[in-house]
């Protein structure tokens, strides 16, 4: 089965999204834009797909609640970056989505990975299976990841959710 007889019109419409400035007028209308844009396109974007790039979660939360002050992406450059790209499939649009909201949600932690050259470690909140949260952080390069106190959390693992200002406040008291 060709690929090519889908995409071309997926992408254009997820092209338009960066032909209209309305759309990138704050990152919260542009967190909203993307994630409406992943909702209208169920049958591209299926249950697996969102899953492997942990979109369901992205999609759930407010931004509202999440998106920093200084996110790690210019909205200027949107257009000529991940606008531009020719996706082959639906699954690297998802991979690619699911980093840019990451870019507008993520907190650093001012720690650097041990084995990322430059990457630093990020706030992430892991829910395990039977439902108990911890935030650890997390390289999203490596996959590395520690427990507050710098050692290695070695799981158990379960969905990986963002965390916001508010919930890391808390740890700090
Ligand atoms: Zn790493």
């Amino acid at each position: 089965m060709s690929r090519k007889k889908y995409m071309p019109k997926l992408l254009k419409e997820f092209q338009d999204i960066y032909e209209n400035p309305d759309n990138l007028k704050t990152f919260y209308i542009y967190y909203i834009s993307l994630v409406n844009f992943v909702k209208k396109h169920p049958k591209y974007f299926t249950k697996s797909i969102k899953d492997a790039w942990g979109l369901s979660e992205l999609m759930a939360i407010n931004p509202m609640e999440y998106i920093v002050e200084k996110p790690d992406l210019s909205l200027g450059m949107e257009k000529r970056g991940i606008g531009s790209i020719d996706f082959g499939s639906a699954d690297t649009l998802a991979m690619s989505i699911s980093s840019t909201l990451w870019d507008m949600i993520t907190i650093y932690s001012e720690k650097e990975c041990p084995f990322t050259p430059d990457m630093e470690l990020r706030y992430v909140k892991n829910v395990s299976d039977c439902g108990s949260e911890t935030i650890i952080l997390e390289c999203s390069q490596c996959g590395w990841t520690e427990n507050l106190k710098g050692e290695e959390y070695k799981g158990p693992f379960g969905k990986i959710l963002p965390v916001n200002k508010q919930e890391l406040q808390k740890l700090k008291y």
